[in-house]
């Protein structure tokens, strides 16, 4: 029986309509360049937005084009954000981190037409445009520096355009959106996200047990607009109408507390390097900085270590709200609330529970297979996560549907590693290329890193998996000292022994002075397993 439902399509013109409507006066501010703060409404961002559409019209994009952005967190690239997918192109963000000739390559691959570039981002810009299909480059400009022959001026090209509405009549199956994978093994592939996918995860966004965003909410996202869309908070903040506050390219600790207590941010996300480098700053200067207005801090990326947690909960009153995703998710799968049968436990099983990836986002759903099938949910069993879900990827960019990462009845395998338990919370423990794999058994490096990040004396660190004669594979502890510490391997050692099974101790601890990084922020683990993968073989 057909329903008597209307078929409206979920897209991007659809929220941007919503945001028109009712939520034009609530501001972005947002840190143009290194200079001042630049205030303006949703109302304006639209207004411009629709003149960039125009402009981009113009010069001969027309629906499922692509436009790439290679930008800061800034006012002008969320008016890329809304008049993209809103004059029914796609927006494909890049990621400024990565190499040039990454960059040709995704670019090409993407089969990018035109790129909005921030000044100081022309130069890594001219080191690959060449190789690419980039027809016609707009610079978004902090100075007035002249600009390379044939390249046009942002404001100039708004101001001589005529604008067009952010109202294309998009099918929702339609491509809204492509990020490309970090890549930390092999190359980076492109995903592609429809509209509905980014409508329904921004829907997602507004769930008071997921992110949880609000008309109230004032949000500042540290996590660059080029990974994995800043989370989806340009979209989420649209569809609740919250006010925005966008940090430029300035994201230093002391930056980012003082855009957070001067705009009395609400909600903020980042990865944990982010927060603990802020961590670091509070403890330093208790009381420098007003963060009472902070209510959540969402923190993804890489599993947050327990210690993080607890700092901010005991000595600064700021909660830390712990959620997984991936790029191939539009990023949200898993979110760590402290369900209701938990809240009378005692600290510490609330903040053991915190520091898992919790329960999966509506839509999606889990599983997670071992070589010797699917996993029971015991909470200790351990397997690759697959997932499946509306705004899960079903394919990469330029191989169909389906493919190595997916199985045969079409979940994505995601190459992470986990336990699931009886209420369906995951733990992340590994990436399956970063498994310690030791006579047969694993050893999970997170459980490791974890342990180790909780000793009082320790910044960071970093567990791989090294060669080794006898046992195939046994881990080493790359470990980063918090500045004027000081403590011994072997005490290191101990504390590990005390809290994760004595065979799963690392043969060897080594003091470096920072853990290489990829362009997200993540542990590089290649890089370390490269410097250190003969220690036990020729030793
Ligand atoms: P990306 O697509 O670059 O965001 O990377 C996704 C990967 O980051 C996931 O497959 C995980 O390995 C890792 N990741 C993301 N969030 C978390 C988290 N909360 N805890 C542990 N690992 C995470």
């Amino acid at each position: 029986m057909p329903s008597m439902s209307m078929d409206v399509p979920l897209t991007i013109p659809a929220i941007l309509r919503r945001l028109g409507t009712h939520f034009g006066d609530k501001t972005v501010v947002s840190r143009r360049g290194a200079g001042a703060l630049h205030q303006t409404t949703y109302r304006e961002i639209l207004t411009r937005a629709g003149q960039l559409a125009g402009a981009l019209r113009g010069l001969g994009i027309g629906a499922g084009d692509r436009v790439a952005t290679l930008s800061w967190n800034h006012d002008r690239h969320l008016e890329a954000y809304y008049a993209i997918p809103g004059m029914g192109a796609v927006l494909h963000t890049l990621n400024l981190r990565l190499h040039a000739d990454e960059l040709a390559f995704i670019a090409s691959d993407a089969g990018d037409r035109i790129l909005i570039v921030d000044d100081d981002l022309l130069p890594l810009a001219q080191s690959f445009l060449a190789r690419t299909p980039i027809e016609r480059v707009i610079v978004v400009r902090t100075s007035d520096a002249p600009l390379p022959a044939g390249m046009l001026d942002y404001e100039a090209v708004l101001a001589a355009a005529d604008p067009i509405a952010l109202d294309a009549d998009v099918a929702e199956g339609s491509a809204a959106a492509m990020c490309y994978t970090s890549g930390t093994t092999g190359r980076s592939k492109g995903v592609v996200y429809s509209h509905r996918a980014i409508a329904l995860h921004s829907l997602s966004l507004g769930l008071t047990d997921s992110f949880g965003l609000r008309e109230a909410d004032t949000v500042l996202p540290v996590v660059p607009m080029f990974h994995a869309n800043a989370w989806g908070l340009p979209f989420g903040v649209a569809i609740v109408g919250a006010n925005l506050v966008l940090p430029g390219r300035e994201l230093c600790a002391p930056s980012v507390r003082d855009l957070l207590a001067s705009q009395r941010v609400t909600f903020t996300a980042g990865v944990p390097t982010v927060w603990n480098s802020l961590l670091q700053l509070l403890d330093a200067e208790p009381g420098a900085a007003d963060l009472s207005a902070l209510r959540t801090m969402l923190v993804g990326g890489a599993a947050v270590p327990e210690s993080l947690l607890r700092g901010f909960d005991e000595r600064h009153g700021l909660e830390i709200v712990h959620a997984w995703g991936m790029t191939e998710l539009a990023p949200f799968g898993t979110i760590a609330r402290l369900p209701s049968r938990l809240a009378k436990a005692s600290a510490d099983v609330r903040y053991r529970y915190r520091a898992t990836q919790g329960t999966p986002a509506p839509f999606i759903e889990i599983r997670a297979r071992s070589e010797q099938g699917m996993v029971p949910w015991d909470g200790d069993a351990m397997g690759e996560l697959e997932i499946r879900g509306p705004w899960v990827a079903a394919g990469y960019h330029g191989s169909g549907v389906g493919g190595p990462s997916f199985t045969e009845d079409g979940w994505f395998r995601t190459g992470d590693i986990v336990a699931i338990d009886p209420f369906g919370g995951i733990e992340i423990r590994d990436r399956a290329k970063d498994l310690v794999k030791s006579g047969g058994e694993w050893i999970s490096s997170v459980a490791l890193e974890n342990r180790l990040m909780n000793h009082p004396d320790v910044l960071e660190a970093a567990v791989i998996a090294v060669p080794h004669p006898r046992w195939q594979e046994r881990p080493l502890a790359a470990v980063v000292l918090k500045e004027g510490r000081e403590v011994s391997v072997e005490a290191l050692l101990a504390w590990l022994a005390d809290g994760v099974p004595r065979w799963w101790v690392p043969d060897a601890l080594v003091f470096i002075e920072a853990i290489p990084r990829t362009s997200t922020g993540k542990f590089l683990k290649t890089a370390l397993r490269e410097c250190y993968q003969g220690w036990y073989t020729s030793a």
